[in-house]
């Protein structure tokens, strides 16, 4: 049954719902207890009679624990229904069937998981939330020793609201996860670091959002910032798509129909990393290189801008300038100011990068991850679940089946 300080007073079977009822009652020493403070705490009144916790099903039935609920009045939390040892607090499930669900979410398909336990993905999402809130409190302060992290700002509810994550560079961890994204968002995590251990940082790697930058120039004036290589090559990529739709707009206007089309369905061969093209994608390539040159020249930046970071190292400072000045006259808009954006907000950013080496393979799975996730996610009422989820997964946490050692 696995349930500490309880006393089983009896089993009997619901003919009418098929469920087992578990009639119990904490322990003496366990019962009236403040569900907050755990102090033992004067008793209220009885409550509002018997209720029931859901528990791990008995065979195909449904199970129950059926108890009690009186309230008790704590001399700092007021009138509570008190604690009891089987559930955790305010649940309607019992520990066992939370860690349960906590265990089978990070193995199993959400379709799985509702039918197998019967459940709502909305009450899943509860369920880990407060689960993951124990874990936290008994995990305690875990952020000694940060050295280098990694800032990220993620979307969710389509676009509408914003994580801010901080990943441990050095284990690829997530330390920390905020609603929102500013300089006040960024802060609250600097300030649950505190001074002395924001010293100790050396690198946060960003993708070159302003609020990234102020709070890092406040909290960590000694933190050297580094732009995240993934971001960085974006950009490039989204100058190569803006010349793109130029060439085609202009193909399109003077009636150029072939090359419009050809252009039109060039994106995946200028897109996609030059190892990854297909034989078809290729030949693709070499049209654009013999019929269209600015496009092609839009082609070799990006990817020139790519390799920049491909190796790092200091050798590839030389190799960031040559692009710079390359990209300065090239003629193409989107790149002429790329690199003056880079030029006036971000070399030094990108130094960093290469000279610390700070590659992004590491932080590109965390992000793919959290990007899964918050689509796993999707269902649970509460930011709170969502974000209690991706820590379940990403913060190294470890949640045992009930009664597992
Ligand atoms: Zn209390």
């Amino acid at each position: 049954m696995q349930v500490e300080n309880t006393v089983v007073e009896g089993v009997r079977l619901d003919e009418t719902t098929d469920a087992v009822i578990v009639s119990v009652r904490p322990f003496a020493r366990a019962a009236r207890c403040c569900p907050e403070c755990s102090k033992q705490c004067p008793l209220y009144d009885r409550g509002r009679g018997r209720r029931r916790w859901r528990s791990i099903d008995f065979g195909s039935s449904l199970c129950f624990l059926e108890a009690d609920a009186p309230r008790v009045r704590c001399a700092e939390h007021g009138v509570r229904v008190a604690a009891v040892p089987w559930a955790r607090p305010g649940a309607g499930h019992t520990r066992a069937f939370d860690d349960l669900v906590t265990w089978l979410v990070c193995r199993m398909s959400k379709a799985a998981v509702q039918v197998l336990l019967r459940i709502t993905w909305r009450t899943a999402g509860e369920i880990i939330d407060r689960v993951m809130v124990e874990a936290d409190v008994a995990a305690g302060d875990r952020l000694d020793g940060v050295r280098r992290i990694a800032v990220d700002e993620i979307s969710y509810r389509r676009g509408q609201r914003y994580l801010t994550v901080v990943i441990n560079y050095d284990t690829g961890r997530v330390l920390w996860i905020g609603v929102g994204r500013s300089k006040a968002t960024l802060g609250e995590f600097f300030i649950l670091l505190g001074p002395q251990r924001c010293q100790q940082i050396a690198l946060v790697s960003a993708d070159g959002a302003d609020w990234i930058f102020y709070a890092v120039a406040e909290y960590c004036p000694e933190a050297k910032l580094c732009l995240d290589p993934f971001h960085a090559v974006a950009w490039a990529t989204k100058a190569l798509d803006e010349v793109r739709a130029q060439v085609w707009s202009t193909a399109r206007r003077e009636g150029q129909k072939a090359l419009a089309q050809g252009v039109k369905g060039a994106r995946y061969s200028l897109w996609k990393n030059p190892e990854d093209l297909t034989e078809r994608q290729q030949a693709k390539l070499s049209w654009i290189q013999k019929t269209n040159r600015p496009l092609y020249v839009a082609y070799l930046l990006k990817e020139q801008f790519r390799q920049i970071f491909a190796k790092g190292g200091e050798e590839r400072v030389e190799l960031l300038d040559a692009w710079l000045a390359w990209a300065s006259r090239c003629q193409l808009t989107p790149f002429v100011e790329l690199a003056r954006r880079i030029r006036v907000h971000f070399r030094e950013d990108i130094v960093n990068t290469l000279v610390y080496r700070m590659s992004n393979g590491r932080l590109e799975s965390a992000n793919t991850k959290i990007r899964l996730l918050l689509r796993v996610a999707f269902g649970f009422k509460k930011t709170n679940a969502l974000i209690a989820l991706v820590k379940l997964q990403l913060a190294g946490y470890d949640i045992r089946l009930p009664g597992r050692a």
